[in-house]
Parts: structure tokens; C-alpha cells; sequence
């Protein structure tokens, strides 16, 4: 019996619940990648970081990996007409795209011989799992996160690589994705695994206190891997001891299965308001306002902490999470654009893309999400700059016109007689003004 495996956001042999499954109970294993067609409009960094992933992940194979390109549903049956086989194995999605490029290839092979099996999931407790008493979902993160713990941390599941009767690819339908893949560009299920090593051995002692502070290498900048399932979070949360940086780390795994949790049960949420009562607040147009939008994008606003941060998105596909939250309050309540449009520049560009933690951690800043920050608390540019950047060195490394600028002083260049000789703008609005107008318009709704 041939069984084709169906790569998604899991591209990793080990701690792969479904396909040590399908390797246990198929004697011969067709593993395949599916580029959807429709996955346009993102940067090329970000379409670059898939690839390399997808690179990876055909390199750890011993055959490599069949990737085909189209609609997932239509190929997949097609391939395994070609190929012979009665079973599609995955992971289960939980992301709506995923979800309903799953759902289409089990209405398409209702009516034949191939059977889809979906198995297990990309997160420690599969989304819909964690329930209140009454069996309805938990809005709030902390007795969301309490009863997660009561799940425990599970061991996770191995493969022996070899003893697998790998199929090779078919020439003749393999698409070509190596010529995007960059040299520079660090990917996979072995990279992950060591990013994490390090991080253990090196900063997660420090990471209650470090991990607010975007001037420090203090995260463990596994977003990208956890987003590409390159790694487990069982894998993680199975080594993690006690530790207070731990303690910390495993709540901060835990708001990423959160937001998968409330995005399962309320799907439309990916783009719509969380908090209906937020669809009413009076928000301004970009079209008619498209040069503060461009100003957000390139960091170009004469905020610096802001401008930093957005440099560092569209230049590396990653952002430090203080200044994810110190942007996206910047593009609601200062220029007053809807959080849609920042998430979606975000989707373009973090090579971390993962639709419930975007789409959340936008409500969340916004006002409008679940437990979320509440509308009138506006984050101050400067005074968040001066705090988790004390020494301004944040905002140096990614604002070369900054650079004169010493010590906390940069954060606010006006206040220094060379601060604009370089080039670098004076702010576009004024965040006070603008600060008194948002929470003009929050009274609005509330009326
Ligand atoms: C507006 C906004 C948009 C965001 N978009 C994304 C996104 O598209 N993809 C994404 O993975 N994260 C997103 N986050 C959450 C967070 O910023 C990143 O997960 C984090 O910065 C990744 O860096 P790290 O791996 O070094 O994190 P660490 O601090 O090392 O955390 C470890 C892991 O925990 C999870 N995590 C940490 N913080 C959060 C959080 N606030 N919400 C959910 N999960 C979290 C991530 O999987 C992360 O890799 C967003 C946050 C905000 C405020």
C-alpha cells in the first residue's frame, strides 16, 4: 500500500505525530509539498524563508521531497491517481487557509478509493481542546492558560528516517522552487533544533528580564520555525524545567496555542473584529491618507523606536514582539487606519506569519480582541523607546541617519541641534494631538 504524506506547516521528520503514523502503517511513503497557487502579494523575503524551509525539509528526506504547485485538491488527487495511493496522510490545519485546502481535498476524494486522514496538530493541546466546566471555549488568557497546563506535556514522537521506504519524487511533475532560495537564509528542522539548544544553554535563564528589551538578543526567535512547524512545541515544552525564564517561555508558548484556540472558534476573526462594538469606531482611509500609510511601511513617520521597527520587519522578516505592539498602536490610535491594514503588510513581510498570533496580537493592541490591552491605553513612541530602548541602541542599529545621535537621546532628535542633519524626517503628526483624538473617537462608540 502507498500512502502519500501531505507536508503543510509541519516540515519535520521528527515530533511529527502524523507522519510517524503514516510511516508505522504504510509500507511505502510518498512525501509531497503543495505550493498553493494562490499565494501572491508577499514579499520576497517571505515567499524566499518558505522556500528555504521547503528546501530543507527535501534535503533531510533521503529521496527528497515531490512539490508541485496548484490547488491542492486537484493535484493531490491527481497524484495519487498517478501514483497509486489509497491514503493522503497530514496534519491537521487549524489555520482557515489550511483548514479549507483540507477541506476541499475530502470533498474531492469523497467519491473515490482515497481516503484523507488527518492527524494530530501543530500545537502542545489541539485547538477546541481546552473548555470551561460548561464545555464552552475560554475567552480570557490566564484560566485559558491554567487549564492548558492540566493537559501536561507529552512525549514526543520519534521516527526512524531510515527504516522508512521512502518513494522518490516524479521528475516529470517536480516544480523548480530552489532557484528563490537564498544561501543566506537559515532554515529547517536541524537549524531549529539548534536555535533552540542555544537558547536553552545561553538566554532562557535571562528571558523574564530580557525579553522586552528589542536592544537585546533575548527571545529565542523560534517564531520563524514554530510558524513553518520546523519544530514542535512539544519538543520545547518537554525540556523546560522551572526556572523563572522558563515559567515565562511556556506562557508565552501558551498565548501562541491561545490565539490558535480562538481562532478555531471564531475563524472570521482572522479579519474581522473580535469586539463588534470596534466595526464602529470612526477610522480614517488610507487611500486618502496614503503617504502616513507609506511612512508606517518604510519607517519614515520621525518616530524612532517606530522606524526602527519597521526597518527592522521589511528588511530582515522579523520584528522584536515590544515593537510589533509599539507599531500597531502607532498605525490605530496615531494615524487612526484599521488594524486589517497593518496585519496585512505584516502578513506580506513576517517570515514568523502565523494568522491567529498576527490577527490576535493586531486586536489585541487594537482594543478590539480578546483580554485585550484597552483602547485608551496608547503606547507613547517615546516614552516606550526611552524604556525598553534605554540606551538607544535599538534604534541606531536600524536608523543609519540616527547614528550621531548618543545614548537615549535618539529616541528624540528634535530636542538636539543635529538630530535632523542627516536626513532623517521630523515626525509626520503629533502624538499628543493624535492621542486626544483617538480617545475622542473611542467616546464616540461608547456613547
Ligand atoms: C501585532 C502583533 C503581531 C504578531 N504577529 C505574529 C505572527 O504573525 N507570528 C508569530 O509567531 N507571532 C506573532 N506575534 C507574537 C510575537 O510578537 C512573536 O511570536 C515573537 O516576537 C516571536 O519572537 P520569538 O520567537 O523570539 O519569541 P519568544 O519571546 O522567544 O517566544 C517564544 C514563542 O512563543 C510564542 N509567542 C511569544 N509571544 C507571543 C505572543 N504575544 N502571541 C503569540 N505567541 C507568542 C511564539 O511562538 C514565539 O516563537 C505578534 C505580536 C503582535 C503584537
Amino acid at each position: 500500500m502507498i500512502s502519500i504524506f501531505w507536508f503543510g506547516r509541519d516540515r519535520r521528520l521528527q515530533d511529527n505525530e502524523a507522519l510517524t503514523f503514516a510511516a508505522e502503517s504504510s509500507p511505502s511513503l510518498l512525501p509531497v509539498f503543495v505550493y498553493p497557487a494562490d499565494s501572491i502579494g508577499l514579499s520576497s523575503l517571505r515567499e524566499a524563508s518558505i522556500a528555504a524551509s521547503v528546501k530543507a525539509l527535501s534535503e533531510s528526506l533521503p529521496l527528497g521531497l515531490q512539490v508541485i504547485t496548484g490547488d491542492p485538491a486537484v493535484v493531490l488527487k491527481e497524484l495519487a491517481k498517478k501514483s497509486g495511493a489509497s491514503r493522503i496522510i497530514a496534519t491537521r490545519a487549524f489555520d482557515p487557509e489550511g483548514a479549507k485546502h483540507q477541506h476541499e481535498l475530502a470533498a474531492a476524494l469523497a467519491a473515490s478509493e482515497v481516503e484523507l486522514l488527518l492527524i494530530g496538530s501543530n500545537y502542545q493541546v489541539m485547538p477546541g481542546q481546552v473548555l470551561k466546566d460548561d464545555g464552552t471555549p475560554l475567552r480570557v488568557y490566564t484560566p485559558f492558560y491554567k487549564r492548558w497546563l492540566n493537559f501536561g506535556a507529552t512525549e514526543p514522537f520519534l521516527l526512524d528516517v531510515e527504516g522508512v521506504q521512502w518513494l522518490a519524487p516524479d521528475a516529470s511533475i517536480q516544480h523548480d522552487f530552489l532557484g528563490s532560495v537564498s544561501a543566506s537564509l537559515q532554515a529547517g528542522e536541524k537549524h531549529a533544533l539548534e536555535t533552540w539548544r542555544r537558547f536553552r544553554q545561553e538566554r532562557i535563564f535571562d528571558y523574564s528580564d530580557n525579553r522586552n528589551r528589542p536592544d537585546l538578543n533575548g527571545t529565542s526567535k523560534l517564531s520563524h520555525a514554530l510558524a513553518h512547524g520546523e519544530i514542535h512545541p512539544r519538543t520545547l515544552l518537554a525540556q523546560l524545567g522551572n526556572s523563572p525564564g522558563e515559567e515565562v517561555f511556556r506562557k508565552e508558548i501558551a498565548w501562541r496555542e491561545f490565539y490558535a484556540d480562538v481562532l478555531f472558534h471564531n475563524p472570521h476573526t482572522v479579519d474581522e473584529y473580535y469586539d463588534k462594538r470596534f466595526e464602529q469606531l470612526r477610522y480614517d482611509d488610507p487611500e486618502k491618507f496614503p503617504e502616513k500609510l507609506t511612512a508606517w511601511k518604510t519607517g519614515q513617520t520621525g518616530y524612532p523606536i517606530v522606524d526602527a521597527a519597521m526597518r527592522q520587519l521589511v528588511e530582515t522578516g522579523w520584528m522584536h514582539n515590544r515593537a510589533r505592539m509599539i507599531v500597531a498602536s502607532f498605525l490605530v490610535k496615531d494615524l487612526h487606519f484599521e488594524w486589517q491594514v497593518g496585519a496585512r503588510f505584516f502578513e506580506q513581510h513576517l517570515t514568523d506569519y502565523d494568522p491567529a498570533s498576527n490577527s490576535h496580537g493586531w486586536q489585541w493592541t487594537a482594543g478590539c480582541g480578546t483580554d485585550a490591552s484597552p483602547f485608551y491605553r496608547v503606547f507613547n513612541p517615546i516614552l516606550q523607546g526611552s524604556k525598553f530602548d534605554p540606551a538607544g541602541e535599538y534604534v541606531r542599529r536600524w536608523i543609519p541617519e540616527l547614528r550621531h545621535l548618543e545614548g537615549a537621546r535618539v529616541h528624540e532628535p528634535w530636542n538636539d541641534i543635529a538630530g535632523f542633519q542627516n536626513g532623517y524626517p521630523p515626525p509626520i503628526i503629533d502624538h499628543s494631538q493624535e492621542r486626544d483624538e483617538a480617545l475622542g473617537r473611542l467616546e464616540e462608540i461608547k456613547r
